[in-house]
C-alpha cells in the first residue's frame, strides 16, 4: 500500500470561538479559504435577529419585549448567500441584504441581549449543526466549541488586550465612514465581553479541548500560520 495512504483528506470542523472584536472571523475566512471549507459567521445570525427585534420595536435601549420575539422567532428567515464580487457570503433577513446594517453600533448595542434568550440561541444552534453536518467548515462565535459542536477536531479560543481590540475596531468602523468616538467602541466591547460571560445561556467559555491564540501582539500571517499548523496536524491523524 503506498504509504501516503496513512494522509487522510478527510474534512474537519474547525471552532472559533472568543471575545468581541479580536478578529475570529478574518481568521476563520483565512482558514476556510487555505482549505476550501465552508465559513459560517454565527454572529451574524444573531445580529440578523437584533435587526429584527429593533425594526419591529421588540428591542431598544429602554425596554425588551422578549415573549414577542419568542413568538416572532418562526417567521425569522435569516439566510446567506454568497457574493463572488467580495468573495465572502453576505447576510440576508427575509431576502434583503442586511450585511452593512448588522455591523453598526444600533444592532451591536443590542444583540447581546437577544443573544441571551434561549429559544433564540436554540434555534440558531440547531440551524448551525445542520451546516455542520458535512464538516468541511469554519464556524466561528462565542459557543462553537463548547456547544454547537462539541467533538469538532480543533477547538481555537481567541483572545486579546480590550483597549487593541477597541482600536481595530474603531480603525475598521472609520474606513466605512462610521465616526463613532473610541469611548463608546470601547464600551460596547466591554459590556457585550460582560453579558457573554456571564449569561445563563450557552455562556462564552474556553473548550478545556482549545487552544489559545493571544493576538495583542502578533500579525495577521503568524496567527494565520499557528492556526494551519494546528489544522493539518488534525488533518494528518484524522
Ligand atoms: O461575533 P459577533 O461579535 O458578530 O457576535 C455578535 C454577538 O452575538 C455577540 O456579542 C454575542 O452576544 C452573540 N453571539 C453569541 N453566540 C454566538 C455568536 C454570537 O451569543 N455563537
Amino acid at each position: 500500500m503506498d504509504s501516503s495512504a496513512t494522509l487522510t483528506t478527510s474534512k474537519i470542523i474547525v471552532a472559533i470561538d472568543g471575545y468581541s472584536s479580536c478578529g475570529k472571523s478574518t481568521l476563520a475566512k483565512q482558514i476556510a479559504k487555505e482549505k476550501g471549507y465552508i465559513y459560517v459567521d454565527t454572529g451574524a445570525m444573531y445580529r440578523a435577529i437584533a435587526l429584527y427585534s429593533i425594526r419591529n420595536k421588540i428591542i431598544s435601549d429602554a425596554h425588551f419585549d422578549e415573549q414577542k420575539l419568542i413568538e416572532s422567532l418562526p417567521e425569522i428567515k435569516v439566510s446567506f448567500s454568497y457574493n463572488p464580487t467580495l468573495n465572502a457570503s453576505e447576510t440576508y433577513l427575509d431576502g434583503e441584504n442586511i450585511e452593512k446594517e448588522i455591523r453598526g453600533i444600533a444592532v451591536s448595542n443590542q444583540v447581546s441581549k437577544v443573544a441571551q434568550i434561549k429559544e433564540v440561541r436554540a434555534k440558531l444552534v440547531e440551524v448551525q449543526r445542520e451546516l455542520g453536518k458535512a464538516k468541511g467548515l469554519v464556524m466561528d462565535g462565542r459557543d462553537i466549541g463548547s456547544v454547537v459542536f462539541p467533538n469538532a477536531e480543533l477547538k481555537i479560543f481567541m483572545t486579546a488586550d480590550h483597549n487593541v481590540r477597541a482600536q481595530r475596531r474603531f480603525d475598521e468602523l472609520q474606513a466605512k465612514g462610521d465616526n463613532i468616538p473610541f469611548e463608546d467602541v470601547l464600551e460596547n466591547i466591554t459590556k457585550r465581553d460582560n453579558d457573554d460571560t456571564s449569561r445563563s445561556e450557552n455562556p462564552l467559555i474556553q473548550a478545556e479541548d482549545a487552544i489559545v491564540i493571544d493576538n495583542s501582539e502578533i500579525t495577521q500571517d503568524e496567527q494565520l500560520k499557528i492556526a494551519l499548523d494546528y489544522v493539518n496536524e488534525k488533518l494528518t491523524v484524522a
